[in-house]
């Protein structure tokens, strides 16, 4: 049994078929509604390999089209490493991490084998059309390949596989309670149309997502304010499961005041929508400067390339008045917005006291943010999109911008309106490297295996694009084959 259909929870469904288990999936979404998360995602995956030529035999040939105007440099198991160990603070479990980079490469492939198509991420930040005839555009290493139509294509192919497989998908099936017998998970019992319904199961995979779209589950977990954020991604994610599992006897692992939250446009729906899946997200802000209701800036746009960023910076605005601040954009930058912006609703003026009017931010507080940044920088010949340029901007009682910090002062301006999306909670059910999940004296619950946003340990503080996906799949993949080897009797210590 198989609880929820997202990327995490196929894959383990894929993978348990493929042992030789007859495999049941349940989820609570309707049929048109399917696919959690990872439908509304950008399908992007981090994984660890040797650069551009490592990744051709993974692409498809429409997938590899733009393969001669970047580059894309080596990812090396220790720079993915490196770079979690950066964003979560040295905290996530490095054994479930090990696991993850280690065959991060190898699920890709599996993937492929089941039939999902990859491509090259280069339309994502950039608009490839504007960049200069003979220019090759460096495509960040660790978000390079992505699901070709990103998550909805993602989960197409998934849900293909599944079918072609035989496997059973139970739609309007919430799962409510974990049944056991003894310390063992032996089945669920589900709430459809009738009532409630008990399953029984040789062993039960977990895949059915943090708690990001219960508004009083974040309020308890998150703190104030936390309640009212918009939703990124589905409305299914209530963490009715993760919460039975706990009450069961699960440990609870990560950090549970912790989620994935980021800049969404301040007119995008109160949760997901999937005619709009992802692109409502506002990532340009390096180029920009951010800022409040007074006009003033409040963090370091330029810290760092936006996919190691940009999942905290939606914690910056939620804690600004009304959760809202303004991306301010000039001439310099406004061919850099992501393409996605064009769903936006772009403020313009010719002088920063008619921008703020029509924003209804303090005029005389940004006058005086933009006047003391500009004054602040240096020279910038240097100025870089593509990388981290070091142009590091310190004006006196702001933020340090410390990559692409040049003056704001070429007219038009232009402003994009932002509030806090989130997009999936870091808490979850404490698991092995076998995707076992844990009981709270550190016993594997017989029968009982966790994977995606509903395990914890592996995300803190913040967060690097890709890395979601890939722990789904990478333990999905794991979750069935164990779970199967239960099943059928092969391994009786799970
Ligand atoms: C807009 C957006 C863009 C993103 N882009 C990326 C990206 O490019 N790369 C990346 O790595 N990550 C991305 N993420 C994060 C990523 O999508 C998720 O972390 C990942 O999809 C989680 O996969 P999952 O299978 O654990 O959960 P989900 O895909 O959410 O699947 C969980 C499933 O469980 C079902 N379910 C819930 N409760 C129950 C229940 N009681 N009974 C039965 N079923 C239940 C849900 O309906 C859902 O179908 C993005 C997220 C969003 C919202």
């Amino acid at each position: 049994m198989v609880v929820g259909a997202g990327n995490a929870a196929l894959c383990a469904a894929l993978s348990a078929h493929e042992q030789g288990a007859r495999v049941l999936v349940l989820e609570a979404a309707p049929r048109e509604q399917r696919g959690g998360n990872s439908r509304f995602s950008g399908g992007i995956f981090r994984f660890a390999h040797d650069g551009l030529d490592h990744l051709r035999p993974l692409l498809t040939e429409e997938g590899a089209r733009w393969a001669d105007r970047v580059t894309v440099a080596p990812y090396e198991p220790q720079r993915f490493a490196a770079d979690i160990d950066l964003v979560c603070q040295g905290r996530s479990d490095p054994e479930l991490f090990s696991t993850l980079i280690e065959t991060s490469y190898d699920t890709m492939a599996w993937m492929q084998g089941h039939g999902v198509r990859w491509e090259l991420v280069v339309d994502k930040l950039f608009d490839p059309a504007k960049i200069p005839a003979g220019e090759t555009y460096a495509v960040p290493p660790g978000g390079a390949v992505r699901a070709t139509n990103e998550g909805i294509g993602l989960m197409y192919d998934l849900f293909n596989a599944v079918e072609q497989a035989g496997i059973e998908v139970r739609y309007d099936s919430p799962v409510q309670e974990l049944l056991f017998e003894g310390s063992r998970c032996v089945g669920a019992k589900v709430r459809d149309a009738e009532g409630f319904t008990e399953l029984r199961a040789g062993a039960v995979v977990l895949g059915s997502g943090g708690f990001e779209s219960n508004p009083e589950l974040r309020l308890r977990y998150l703190g104030e304010g936390w309640d009212l954020v918009k939703v990124r991604g589905t409305r299914f994610n209530m963490g009715h499961v993760l919460m039975n599992a706990l009450a069961s006897g699960a440990a609870p692992s990560g950090h549970w005041g912790g989620a994935h939250a980021s800049p969404l446009d301040a007119h995008a729906p109160d949760v997901g929508e999937l005619s709009l899946t992802d692109r409502m997200s506002r990532y340009s802000y390096p180029y920009c400067l951010l800022v409040d209701r007074d006009g003033k800036r409040f963090v370091d746009e330029g810290e760092d390339e936006v996919w190691l960023t940009y999942a905290k910076t939606g914690w910056a605005i939620r804690a600004q008045q009304g959760a809202r601040a303004w991306q301010i954009f000039d001439q310099r930058t406004i061919h850099l917005l992501e393409p996605r912006y064009s769903t936006g609703i772009p403020v313009e003026a010719d002088t920063l006291e008619d921008l703020a009017a029509k924003l209804g931010i303090s005029a005389d507080g940004l006058r005086a943010t933009v006047d003391e940044f500009n004054a602040a920088c240096g020279d910038d010949a240097g100025f870089d999109p593509f990388h981290k340029d070091g142009l590091r901007t310190a004006a006196p009682d702001q933020p340090v911008k410390s990559n692409w910090g040049q003056p704001v002062d070429h007219p038009p301006y232009v402003a994009y309106a932002v509030t806090c999306g989130i997009t999936f909670t870091y808490g979850g059910l404490k698991i092995d490297r076998r995707a076992r999940v844990q009981d709270t004296v550190g016993r594997p619950m017989g029968g009982l295996y966790a994977t995606g946003e509903i395990a914890g340990g592996f995300f803190y503080h913040n967060y690097a694009a890709g890395s979601g996906l890939m722990r789904g799949a990478t333990f999905g993949r794991i979750a069935g084959r164990e779970a199967a080897g239960r099943a059928l009797g092969r391994n009786a210590d799970a």
